[in-house]
């Protein structure tokens, strides 16, 4: 349920009406905009006597919200939020560059690599330490060791730290990573979501391979149940029946979901082609659909990566993209 506040309306008095409906066994998030209050209750309203709120004189109106998800329903939250990584801002107007390898090689690789992407303009580095791979036998990232090789490579940089979080068990290694990725196998592991959840981190919560956005959102909200509202979503492409592309990049998921949440949304052209050349163009498009940020896979010896070489751009290339992107955003924000 959703209390829309009149205009100017005094602090007191909102307080006043926070206390009552919290008595009421509610949680209430309040969203001050700039024009608006919006206050949203979470939990069993059913009970709640809606003709009595909106009798109240501060009240402009009340409304039900049907949709299951809740605190990350722009319904509750009409201002688009901004999650702050260090000095680095993600949402509301600002736009990321994440960048780096699929996977933590080596420190002179890491290294590398993050000052490639630096000095072509990315906002933060990106690096599995920990990988889900579809097959066993494959290289399963380098573990504790790979965010320690993460960690030197932000000394050198001073780029925050994006990293794949696979299981419970590992979040405290995950202390000196800055945004803690979800990948989209773990979407749905929901103790995975509740032990995130607690943190006062920002998440970076990546789509399903065969999930709705609806799903997706119903997964941010367990995480923001929580506490942590620092949540960032990822469209990475989807599972369809075509299969020259490694998934199909649902961009109208972007403009679907700014319509239905305030957290930012960022994309991921790596994944959702697995194919170098088309990263460009699709890094292209995700921008100008107005998203907040892209996630790309850069490596500085595709061919001997281990772990997704095929769908990595040489720094150069990265390089050439972003002066891309930056004319693309400079044309979709002049007045
Ligand atoms: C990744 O970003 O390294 C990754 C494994 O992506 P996804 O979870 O989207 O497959
Ligand atoms: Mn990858």
């Amino acid at each position: 349920m959703i209390v829309v506040l009149k205009h100017n309306v005094q602090k007191e008095k909102r307080d006043q009406l926070v206390d009552w409906l919290q008595d009421q066994g509610l949680t209430v998030h309040v969203s001050q905009g700039d024009y608006q209050t919006v206050l949203g209750l979470v939990g069993d309203t059913s009970r709640v006597d809606m003709a009595l709120i909106e009798s109240l004189n501060i009240v402009d109106s009340v409304k039900r919200i049907t949709d299951p998800f809740k605190k990350s329903n722009r319904k509750f939250h009409p201002d688009d939020t901004i999650v702050e990584v260090g000095d680095v801002k993600v949402g509301k107007g600002n736009f990321v560059v994440i960048a780096g390898p699929c996977s933590v090689e080596t420190e002179e690789q890491i290294v590398t690599v993050a000052k490639a992407v630096k000095a072509a303009g990315a906002d933060m580095l990106r690096g599995g330490a920990f990988k889900p791979r579809t097959s066993p036998y494959d290289f399963q990232g380098l573990r504790a060791e790979g965010l320690r090789l993460l960690e030197i490579a932000k000394a050198e940089t001073g780029l925050p730290l994006v990293t794949e979080c696979m299981g419970v068990d590992d979040l405290p290694l995950f202390e000196n990573v800055d945004v803690i990725q979800i990948g989209a196998r773990n979407m749905q592991n929901y103790e995975l979501l509740k032990a995130v959840g607690k943190l006062d981190k920002p998440i970076l919560l990546k789509r399903g391979l065969a999930n709705t956005l609806k799903e997706l959102l119903m997964s941010a909200e367990y995480i923001m149940a929580g506490g942590n509202e620092k949540v960032i979503l990822c469209e990475r492409g989807i599972r369809t029946f075509d299969d020259y592309t490694r998934n199909t990049l649902d961009l109208a998921a972007v403009s679907m979901l700014r319509e239905l949440t305030h957290l930012p949304i960022i994309v991921d052209p790596s994944h959702a082609t697995g194919i170098a050349r088309l990263v460009p163009p699709m890094a292209m498009a995700a921008t100008a659909s107005g998203c907040d940020g892209l996630i790309i896979e850069v490596h500085n010896d595709p061919m001997h990566a281990l772990c997704d070489g095929a769908q990595s751009l040489r720094p150069d290339e990265f390089d050439k993209l972003m002066g891309r992107v930056k004319r693309i955003r400079d044309i979709i924000t002049e007045e």
